[in-house]
């Protein structure tokens, strides 16, 4: 098994700023990276937050926020994420071509030995493996939202997924503090199969006037004891990664995947949910944990 020293994450937001984080907390090296610096500033601040909650409640011990800060370094630069990185996870937006276009540029710029990650919720890892010249290196590592706070991770194994590159996988989970469990290479892998199915629903309620926001996310909080209901969750995933998840499912598997027209609307305007300050509900700040 090869030695995991220097993590690069690809895509400072929501989920990619969350991994950056537990990847530091388990002791790893860490390169964030986005689009520009103002991206890769936000990627910190979240950090940043999420530690300050960690620390009062007692999960991390004091000055060991400063430590778990100063392992993450930032970059809008591929080239710095590449030099000599063991294990790439990805985490751009829930897009084939964007993901593949990726794929294919650090399959060329990394170190032979690399393996690349994704954290992509629902797109086959085998077709994003086929861009790059390293399929057997190539795996899925889908983490839950908030990535520090959700102990649980899918590890999916693609077509050409080697022995070798699963068994590295599960070390850097085990040192994340993750637990995993395996899916087949299946659009929407175990779990974004059935949610998907349960958030769009809740939309189509909505948009049929059954119930007002509130009640449909009460119901499930009081009636079915879910920490969240389906629209409040929406909005925490982000309304564009769920219309995403939904349409490939929709093209890949069947029809009863077909996004809710509201939920079309809401991000054709824009209202992408916490992240853009409104989604199904209106937020004062853009605080995603
Ligand atoms: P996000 O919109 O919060 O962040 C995506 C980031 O990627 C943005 O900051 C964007 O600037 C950056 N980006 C876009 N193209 C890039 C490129 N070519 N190179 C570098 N950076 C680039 O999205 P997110 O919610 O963090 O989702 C990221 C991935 O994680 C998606 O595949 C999504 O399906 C998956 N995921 C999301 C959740 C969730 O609850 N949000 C949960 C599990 C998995």
């Amino acid at each position: 098994m090869i030695h995991i020293k220097k993590i690069g994450v690809v895509g400072a937001g929501i989920m990619g700023s969350g991994i950056a984080q537990v990847a530091s907390l388990g002791g790893f090296q860490v390169v964030m990276h986005d689009l520009d610096s103002t991206i890769v500033e936000k990627g910190f601040d979240s950090i940043k937050k999420s530690l300050s909650i960690m620390m009062k409640k007692g999960k991390i011990d004091p000055g060991q926020d400063r430590k778990i800060l100063s392992n993450i370094a930032g970059t809008s630069h591929i080239e710095e994420v590449v030099e000599g990185v063991d294990l790439i996870i990805e985490a751009i937006p829930e897009n084939k071509e964007l993901k593949t276009a990726l794929f294919h540029e650090l399959d060329i710029k990394s170190p032979q030995h690399t393996i690349l990650a994704t954290n992509t919720s629902s797109i086959s890892i085998s077709a994003i493996a086929a861009a790059t010249k390293r399929p057997s290196k190539c795996v899925g590592m889908h983490f839950a939202n908030p990535v520090p706070v959700m102990p649980g991770v899918e590890l999916i194994r693609g077509i050409d997924t080697d022995d070798d590159t699963v068994e590295v996988a599960k070390y850097v989970l085990k040192r994340m503090g993750k637990e995993f469990y395996v899916s087949l290479d299946f659009p929407g892998f175990l779990g974004n199969r059935l949610l998907m199915l349960f958030i769009n629903e809740a939309f189509n309620i909505l948009w049929q006037g059954i119930g007002n926001r509130e009640d449909i996310d009460r119901n499930c909080r009081l009636a079915f004891r879910h920490p969240m209901g389906p629209l409040e969750l929406a909005d925490f995933i982000g309304l564009d990664t769920v219309l995403s998840i939904s349409d490939y499912l929709f093209n890949e598997i069947s029809e009863k995947y077909r996004p809710s027209p509201l939920l079309k609307q809401l991000v054709t305007a824009g209202h992408l949910g916490r992240k853009t300050g409104r989604g199904v509900y209106e937020y004062e700040t853009t605080n995603t944990k």
